[in-house]
């Protein structure tokens, strides 16, 4: 079985996602396959230098993502082909990693992705896990973890999927307003009845 784990910035995707590990459960996580496959020497990063050039590239040859990023934010037809270019390798990659998890004996396995329902990768999971927690609090953690002011991370909050579409998509909810403590008794509660589902 697949889980899927998702919530918006700070909602706690990767405290979430270690405190499964320390009950045996293991994850892929989608941000670092995405950062896996522009990797030099990978053909993602080829393309995208051979489509825009040396500006895109930094001196040593790895992407310069805020060159990238410029491109595909000022051009939804661009945003469109890195996606094309991306989006498939990075799916064969989760997949692949998953496959190999599972056939070293996992009881199940976790795709942690911040963005499991809008890139669609929540069709490679039996079920999805959302982390809520109020906007307040999110905008909270995450002006407190990153180099972000409170007025930054409310735009990064206002700039993703609502809190109710989330939780209208969730088959089930971990409420993390609460301590580290609350957080782990909600996770082994779910572990205990993740191992007990069997997917037909
Ligand atoms: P995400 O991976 O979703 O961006 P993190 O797991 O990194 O979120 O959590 C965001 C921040 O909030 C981190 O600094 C983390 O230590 C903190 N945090 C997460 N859960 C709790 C909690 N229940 N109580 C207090 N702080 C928390």
């Amino acid at each position: 079985m697949i889980v899927g784990v998702t919530g918006g910035i700070a909602s706690g995707k990767s405290t979430v996602a270690r405190a499964f590990a320390a009950l045996g459960v293991p994850w892929v996580d989608a941000d670092d396959v995405a950062r896996e496959v522009v990797e030099p020497g990978e053909p993602a990063l080829r393309e995208i230098a051979e489509r825009y050039g040396e500006r895109v590239l930094q001196a040593d040859g790895r992407l310069n993502r805020r060159a990238l990023r410029e491109i595909v934010f000022a051009d939804e037809r661009e945003r469109r082909w890195l996606e094309s270019v991306t989006h498939p390798r990075i799916r064969q990659r989760i997949i692949g990693q998953l496959e190999r998890m599972q056939a070293e004996g996992a009881p199940y396995v976790l795709l942690v992705s911040p963005l499991l329902f809008e890139s669609r990768q929540s069709e490679l999971a039996d079920r999805c896990l959302v982390i809520d927690v109020p906007e307040s609090l999110q905008i909270a953690r995450t002006a407190a973890r990153d180099d972000v002011d409170e007025a930054q991370a409310r735009a990064i909050v206002a700039a993703q999927m609502p809190r109710s579409e989330r939780l209208a998509r969730a088959d089930d909810v971990i409420d993390n307003a609460g301590s580290e403590d609350e957080l782990a008794v909600q996770v082994a509660e779910l572990d205990r009845r993740y191992r007990e589902m069997r997917i037909p």
